[in-house]
């Protein structure tokens, strides 16, 4: 069972599990994580960003995400982050990471009570992020910024948005990168 609890300030979140989760067992299916984003949530592009205010601004970089390239969805009204992905937290050594499909599985296996995160540089292309990583990981790059992805595909792969692929496919290939092809992804189920 996933549980969303408060990790520091009243409005600030994580989301854990209370049970163990086998490695590339499906957390949060694309279906799934989409179903909120129906009301008060809109898209803009990078330059819309910067036409808001700085309140504007830290509102909508709390929830939002990259679409594509140029495509940022978000809200700026808070309440309207209704679903559980939404609060997953960063870290540069996440627990959960991209099947090849959008959706979200475990990176590995993980104990009851382990906080899900991601790497918000598998999908952050548009805009450099404001805060800085406090994950404490050995590879905590503090800085959260859209050209991430890069150098993140040596360690990822294809584990990254589908929006993505068709930029990571160039890029292995210019540089007759081991990932030139998809690796065969285990079956994944979610039943845990
Ligand atoms: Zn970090």
């Amino acid at each position: 069972m996933l549980e969303k609890r408060c990790v520091g300030r009243s409005d600030e979140f994580g989301v854990f599990s209370s049970e163990s989760i086998s490695a590339n067992n499906l957390v949060f299916s694309f279906d799934d994580w989409i179903q909120d984003e129906q009301e008060g949530w809109f898209t803009i592009s990078p330059e819309e960003l910067k036409d808001f205010s700085k309140e504007e601004r830290l509102k909508y970089l709390r929830y939002c995400y990259d679409r594509d390239f140029g495509v940022i969805i978000g809200t700026l009204d808070w309440d309207r982050a209704k679903h559980l992905s939404n609060f997953i937290n960063h870290s540069c050594e996440p627990t959960l990471i991209y099947d090849y499909n959008d959706n979200i599985i475990a990176a590995r296996d993980l104990l009851p009570g382990e906080e899900l995160t991601l790497d918000y540089g598998n999908f952050v292309v548009n805009t450099d992020q404001d805060f800085t990583c406090g994950c404490g990981t050995a590879s905590c790059r503090k800085r959260i910024k859209k050209d991430d992805w890069k150098q993140l595909a040596h360690v990822y792969g294809y584990h990254f948005p589908t929006f993505l692929h068709p930029k990571l496919e160039m890029l292995f290939k210019s540089e007759k990168s081991v990932f030139t092809a998809r690796e065969v992804m285990p079956v994944v189920s979610q039943a845990w």
